[in-house]
């Protein structure tokens, strides 16, 4: 990587996206300061950065770590990322979602920090008209949580008309995985996501993975969906800093593998990696949930010269199985 020395403030850097990111940047010697209220995080997950405990909501205390460090790039990744919550709660999506975000935002024109890594997602493309997904699709979420990453995608784009503030979305998919060392993993509280939770069944921690909906329009009427090992969609983010500084441009990118799994193929998965029985229940249809979402990453391997190191599933679900291992079943 040909970044020079660079000082990142990784916002919800305590959070399973950005301790990943932390402990990166922090390897590859740049200077990190983590921001983080701890309402989903954990402190100990920060590793090799100055951390500090704050909320984003707040501008007073965010103006002054502006005003304290000399802060290139600002790395955004505390939000709240349950679709189903967003469903049943849109208050606390749009709040923490949009209106923090605009605070950081606003506070960082008022301090001329002008590049921002904003974690965005697949879900502003709603329903797919068309797989692969690429960054023309049409955007129409058919959830808050997908609304309120889309509103900020629109935000970047009057601040850079107007302000000048530079940034790179990205699109995630199904971030999943762990750190290949084992030092970091998802450690939700509670855990929603479908990797962790069939491990906690192979682990003996729960009795049963619930299917939310086998009657979708897929092959086998099990969600389809796209997941990228962590630490690949992490390089992707050290990429887009490194490309926005050198050619001081706005970009958005649609950022996953390219292959769909069905939730039942990525059990079998499971079964084989960890040697175990996964039970498995059929359960309702979880509300917000399109069929399939499988990203076209050809921007993201053509302008910012990414390739996925871990693509395959199998080893993206044994760094998460060894997480598991080590961290919840000592
Ligand atoms: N899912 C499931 N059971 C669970 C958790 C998730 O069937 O206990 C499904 C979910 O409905 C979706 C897929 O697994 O189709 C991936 O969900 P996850 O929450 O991991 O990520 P998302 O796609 O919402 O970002």
């Amino acid at each position: 990587m040909s970044l020079d020395k660079t000082t990142f403030l990784i916002v919800g850097g305590a959070g399973y996206i950005g301790s990943h990111m932390t402990l990166m940047l922090h390897e590859l010697g740049h200077q990190v300061i983590v921001v983080d209220n701890l309402s989903t995080g954990f402190e100990d997950a920060v590793i090799g950065a100055k951390f500090i405990r704050a909320d984003i909501h707040d501008y007073h205390n965010l103006d002054q770590i502006f005003m304290s460090h000399s802060i290139d790039v600002v790395m955004h990744f505390a939000a709240h990322i349950d679709v189903g919550e967003s469903v049943r709660d849109p208050f606390k999506y749009y709040r923490n979602n949009v209106v923090a975000t605009q605070t950081l935002l606003e506070c960082m024109v008022a301090n001329k920090v002008n590049h921002f890594v904003f974690s965005s997602t697949a879900a502003i493309f709603g329903e797919p008209e068309y797989v692969p997904i690429d960054e023309a699709h049409i955007k129409q979420p058919i959830n808050p949580y997908g609304h309120s990453k889309l509103m900020v995608e629109q935000m970047l784009e009057s601040y850079d008309q107007a302000y000048g503030l530079k940034s790179i979305c990205l699109r995630y998919f199904n971030a999943a995985g762990a750190d290949p060392k084992t030092r970091l993993g998802e450690r939700h509280d509670p855990e929603t996501h479908l990797i962790p939770l069939v491990l906690q069944v192979a682990s003996g921690r729960r009795d049963a993975i619930s299917i939310f909906g086998d009657d979708y329009d897929t092959q086998d009427g099990t969600c389809v969906r796209d997941y990228i090992h962590i630490v690949d969609l992490c390089k992707a983010h050290l990429l887009a800093a490194e490309c926005m500084l050198r050619e001081k441009a706005s970009q958005r990118f649609n950022l996953g593998n390219g292959n769909g799994y069905s939730i039942k193929q990525l059990i079998d998965i499971a079964m084989r990696v960890t040697n175990k029985e996964i039970i498995i229940q059929s359960s309702s249809r979880r509300e917000g949930d399109p069929a399939t979402l499988v990203a076209d990453s050809t921007l993201v391997k053509n302008i910012l010269n990414w390739e996925p190191e871990y693509p395959d599933l199998e080893e993206i679900i044994l760094h998460a199985w060894k997480w598991e291992l080590k961290h919840f079943n000592r």
